[in-house]
């Protein structure tokens, strides 16, 4: 009999994935992995799903349907043109494609499939799911939770008994799942979220700051040309994503319209950080319900093994560090947050065939990677600090870039102090190279210092590609260095030992005064005391590396005390 294949059949996307020689993979055609959950009548009336439906959403969106999983399970008639279709319907066209991309890529018959749903998902919803299916000639030997799939891929071949929370941000909706696993089994003890919110909300606050930025300087009304709304709404995904690796993005759209006889483009810039202002109350709110999950699971967070990132948006690093100050756990990113839910579907279905899987194994950096970074602190210039550029346990190959400032706006040479390591102080790390970047460009306002991005660019083979450049790139320099790499099972990417919440804070508290201080009296030339601080750091990251809570606590006391002499 033919292999079952894993869908999950998102609200913005779908993916096909099958397990091969043991391992979850996604299938792919033409470089597509992701095919938008978008349906679509032609004008001459042939149906079209994906890529080729989205692009004809802009121009006709009375014969395009899209995020037809919010209808499943109720009997709205959805119009499709002059058709009309249930949802069931709608989202069996999407599912005969992605069989029929299968058999295609796969050689072979496919009709059978694992799909995947919201944890949420009532009964009527998971009928209509399986209904979608058959129509679609699959017979679904299971449906099974998205949480649960994604928990599956990382919790392969486990035997532990374990609480997971699985962080779901995607395009259009948002949850938090947690599960409990003991060995084998994964049960959902709570779930949480809200289906109106993700990556579209994200893309809307963008484009109502791009019009904002219009309206300054036209009175052209984009509301009612459908064509520029729709590149402006493209524009704001494609900066949105852009931010995410770099800290900041150009959005550029030439000839977006004509008024009065003139030509309207658009070209400003938006800051990694006014982007996470613009969202910041949305993000909150998922913390929320981070925290009503916890609640309805009867768990405090010291209680949660591992945290486990799904959806796209959760790239966004705004999350991960929401996520790591509200529970203390540094989250997983191990797996491609778009294709967990898929890959774990495959495994399910690899399970019920009764078919051997092995863990997924992934590249990762092992180690974190960043620049030396100088601070002032009460007027005094203290160099070697250590500022992380690609987190240790990134998914490589990957380009990461950061901005940096030089301290007076009179300087125009940097040195790139490149690091490989964990500490928040350079000495404590290894140093993998250095370069110079002479010639930099006064900014803007030439009152203020002068602006560096700085690229880290890690490819499968551990080589990374560390560039410096000014803002408007005259100024570049690079150099590769070699870093280590690491193949890892995504069940075993180690997660940090963390304690309660608080005790977190104090220890990440302490760690950074001790860091401050002992960087401070070693720019004085008192060695002894930086040395003995540096000591008591140490005692203060091995007990949180491997003590417990008494040996922790008793670190953070002798440190505060000695900082307290110290100053
Ligand atoms: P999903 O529903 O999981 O496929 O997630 C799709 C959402 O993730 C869309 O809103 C995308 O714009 C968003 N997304 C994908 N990649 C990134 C990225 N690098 N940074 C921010 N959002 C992203």
């Amino acid at each position: 009999m033919n292999r079952i294949v894993g869908i999950d059949l998102g609200t913005t996307n779908s993916l096909i994935a099958v397990v091969e020689n043991k391992r979850p993979r996604v299938l792919e055609r033409g470089g597509q992995r992701l095919i938008p959950s978008v349906v679509g009548r032609t004008d001459d009336n042939r149906i079209i799903v994906g890529q080729e439906a989205l692009n004809q959403y802009v121009l006709a969106p009375e014969r395009t349907v899209r995020s037809i999983k919010r209808k499943m399970g109720t009997t709205e008639p959805v119009k499709l043109g002059d058709g009309s279709h249930s949802p069931e319907e709608i989202s069996a066209f999407i599912l005969r494609h992605l069989k029929q991309m299968a058999e295609e890529i796969l050689g072979e018959k496919v009709d059978r499939a694992v799909i995947t749903v919201p944890a949420y998902f009532n009964d009527a919803q998971r009928q209509a799911t399986t209904r979608a299916g058959q129509i679609a000639g699959l017979e679904v030997v299971r449906i099974i939770n998205e949480p649960t799939a994604a928990a599956l891929v990382y919790g392969l071949d486990q035997q532990a008994n374990q609480y997971l929370m699985v962080y779901d941000l995607g395009g259009g909706t948002f949850d938090v799942s947690i599960i409990e696993q003991h060995g084998e089994i994964m049960e959902v003890r709570s779930s949480h979220g809200n289906v109106h919110l993700g990556g579209d909300d994200f893309d809307e606050r963008v484009l109502q700051h791009l019009l904002a930025h219009l309206s300054g300087e036209h009175r052209y009304d984009f509301k009612e040309d459908r064509r520029a709304m729709a590149r402006l709404v493209r524009a704001a995904e494609r900066a949105k994503t852009k931010l995410s690796d770099a800290p900041y993005a150009k959005v550029t759209e030439e000839f977006l319209a004509r008024y009065d006889g003139q030509a309207i483009h658009l070209n400003t810039e938006i800051g990694r950080e006014e982007f996470e202002g613009m969202i910041e109350d949305l993000l909150d709110s998922t913390i929320e319900s981070v925290h009503k999950a916890l609640g309805d699971a009867t768990l405090t967070a010291e209680q949660i093994n591992r945290v486990l990132l799904v959806g796209g948006s959760t790239r966004i690093p705004r999350v991960w560090e929401l996520i790591k100050s509200e529970l203390g756990i540094e989250p997983s990113i191990e797996v491609n947050p778009d294709e967990a839910v898929a890959l774990g579907a495959a495994v399910q279905a690899a399970i019920i065939d009764g078919d051997d899987v092995q863990t997924m194994l992934i590249d990762v950096s092992p180690h974190s990677l960043g620049v030396e970074v100088a601070s002032i602190i009460m007027g005094d210039l203290v160099p070697g600090f250590y500022k992380p550029i690609i987190r240790r346990n990134t998914t490589i190959p990957t380009t990461k870039s950061e901005r940096f400032y030089t301290i007076s706006p009179q300087q125009d040479t940097v040195e790139v102090s490149v690091f490989q390591g964990e500490s928040q102080v350079c000495v404590d790390n290894t140093l993998l190279g250095q370069f110079k970047l002479s010639g930099l460009p006064p900014s803007e306002n030439p009152e203020l210092p002068r602006e560096v991005i700085i690229e880290f660019s890690y490819n499968l083979n551990g080589v990374v590609e560390v560039s410096a450049r000014d803002r408007r790139g005259e100024r570049c320099e690079m150099m590769t260095v070699n870093a280590a790499t690491g193949k890892r099972a995504a069940s075993e990417v180690e997660t940090k030992h963390h304690f309660d919440p608080a005790l977190e804070q104090d220890v990440a508290r302490s760690l950074k005064e001790a860091t401050t201080l002992e960087l401070e009296l070693e720019a004085d030339g008192n060695r002894e005391d930086a040395e003995r601080l540096r000591g008591a750091r140490h005692a203060l990251e091995e007990a949180h590396e491997q003590g417990g809570e008494k040996q922790v606590r008793e670190a953070v006391e002798a440190i505060e005390d000695l900082i307290y002499d110290l100053e």
